[in-house]
């Protein structure tokens, strides 16, 4: 591939071109786990559909291997490739909200935060994740979990329509109507079968939330993890919650004399009348000791959605480790609060999301996403900023996840995977969809052009 090569390809599209000789290369290639250090030949930074289309040209012309990349969340860093070609689709913005329909049609380069903002304007929400920096492409890809997940599903359950770009540049939808089983597949299967230039959802009616974090001393973990598990199953589904193992910020507005504690936290958010989240809540503090604190308050939905974000600003190290899990033994939760302890970073982490309510009101083959039984998505997070403690966090992970595994149902949430996700990984995630998968890559990308994911090879490859 030469200069002008380049060059031509530059004069072709709408969005910038850039290489490691442009002075914004080292900003635009930099990705939000710091950990991750790749450096792309050529990043096309597209400004729409047709963009999209020539990146994909230019990369079979020029033979590059190919990254997709929207909102650079990815914990591996799959949004880029070294010496290849990364799409950037972050430019690809804009929301537009039909509020009679309640749908929302988002562009690819959205985060959540931008849909977040634009809905909220009419009371709306799209269920999803829970901090605003997220793409909400790759999120949506790989399922999506967030607080709107047990009333409204997981957010693919919510994706009605996808524009999409596939490997030998045809421009398609896929919908219950169009291209049903590429839309079957988008549903859980990553980036592997096409790029996804917009998103139309299903959006639900969310406004102000009773809400927020309520955290309790390390030596109370068991108890109140017990609790939580035995309580949420029988809650009204308005209520997401989830449990976590993690260190009182040793920042202001948290209390002094809390300040750099382990403890064990409930984040929750009460989609309905706050008179009624309070009952819920109070039925379920009281079964439990007295909190650290509980901060739990009226407020506007996306102002959850961005309570955590100053905790997490990009570039800081990232290790993930995931499973499912169907049942959370009390020796299961020994293990974790043994290994919580151990912590290297206070900014590391255990979270528990549930998946329950309307995630198992969907069968298991109605879409890609397999695992509609487990009862939660765990994460363990290594954390810090400092580049030097990236050996560490990474094995306090690994660690941690080795003892609670053998209590885990199989496979783990694609968008929690680090290097772990290799065939074997995956198979036991998508279950009996796993040669359907298979059998769609073979069919939209037999070549396995977009192989920079959780890649679901086709048969020969
Ligand atoms: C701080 C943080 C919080 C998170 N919270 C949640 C949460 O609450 N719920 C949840 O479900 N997940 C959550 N995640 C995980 C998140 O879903 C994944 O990291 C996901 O990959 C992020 O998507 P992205 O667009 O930002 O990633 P990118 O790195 O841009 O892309 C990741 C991969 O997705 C695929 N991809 C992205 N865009 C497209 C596209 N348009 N077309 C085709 N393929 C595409 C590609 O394979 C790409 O390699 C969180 C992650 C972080 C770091």
């Amino acid at each position: 591939m030469d200069a002008m090569a380049t060059e031509t390809f530059s004069s072709q599209m709408r969005g910038p071109v850039l290489t490691r000789m442009d002075a914004e290369y080292d900003t635009v290639r930099s990705l939000y786990n710091g950990m991750i250090d790749k450096s792309p030949k050529v990043i096309a930074r597209c400004a729409d559909v047709a963009d999209v289309v020539t990146a994909v040209k230019f990369a079979h012309d020029n033979d590059l291997r190919v990254a997709i990349r929207a909102g650079g969340h990815n914990g591996p860093g799959l949004g880029s490739v070294d010496d290849g070609l990364m799409i950037d689709l972050s430019l690809m913005k804009g929301v537009r909200v039909d509020p009679a329909a309640r749908t929302v049609r988002a562009g690819a380069g959205c985060t959540q935060g931008d849909v977040d903002h634009a809905s909220h304007a009419y009371g709306l929400a799209v269920p999803a994740g829970i901090v605003s920096s997220t793409g909400i492409a790759g999120l949506t890809l790989g399922g999506g979990t967030g607080y709107l997940t047990r009333k409204y599903g997981l957010t693919i359950d919510n994706l009605l329509e996808a524009d999409v770009v596939l490997a030998d540049g045809r421009i398609v939808t896929a919908s219950a109507s169009e291209n049903p089983d590429l839309y079957w597949g988008l549903r859980g299967g990553g980036g592997n079968f096409g790029i996804v230039t917009s998103f139309l959802f299903q959006a639900h009616p969310v406004n102000m939330v009773y809400a927020g974090p309520v955290f309790w001393d390390i030596k109370d973990a068991k108890r109140v993890m017990k609790t939580y598990r035995d309580f949420l199953p029988g809650a009204p589904e308005e209520l997401g919650a989830f449990v976590g193992l993690k260190t009182v910020p040793p920042v202001d507005p948290f209390p002094a004399e809390h300040q750099g504690k382990r403890a064990c936290a409930i984040i929750a958010c009460y989609n309905g009348p706050t008179a009624r989240g309070q009952a819920v809540m109070a039925e379920l503090l009281s079964e439990l000791p007295e909190p650290l604190f509980n901060w739990m308050g009226e407020m506007p939905f996306p102002a959850l959605q961005s309570m955590f974000d100053p905790f997490f600003p990009k570039g800081m190290q990232w290790y993930w480790r995931g499973d499912f899990v169907k049942e959370l033994s009390d020796q299961a939760i020994d293990a974790h609060v043994a290994q919580a302890q151990e912590v290297p970073s206070a900014l590391c982490l255990m979270h528990l999301y549930p998946i329950d309510g309307a995630v198992r009101r969907i069968g298991k083959s109605e879409t890609a996403w397999n695992t509609r039984d487990a009862t939660w998505s765990m994460v363990i997070a290594g954390i810090d900023p400092n580049p030097q403690k990236a050996g560490e966090i990474t094995r306090w992970t690994k660690v941690y996840w080795e003892a609670v595994h053998p209590y885990s149902a199989k496979g783990c949430y694609v968008n929690f995977m680090m290097e772990d996700g290799d065939d074997s990984r995956l198979q036991a995630t998508y279950g009996d969809n796993y040669e359907r998968l298979i059998a769609l890559k073979a069919k939209y990308d037999p070549d396995n052009f977009f192989r920079i994911n959780q890649n679901i090879r086709p048969m020969h490859a």
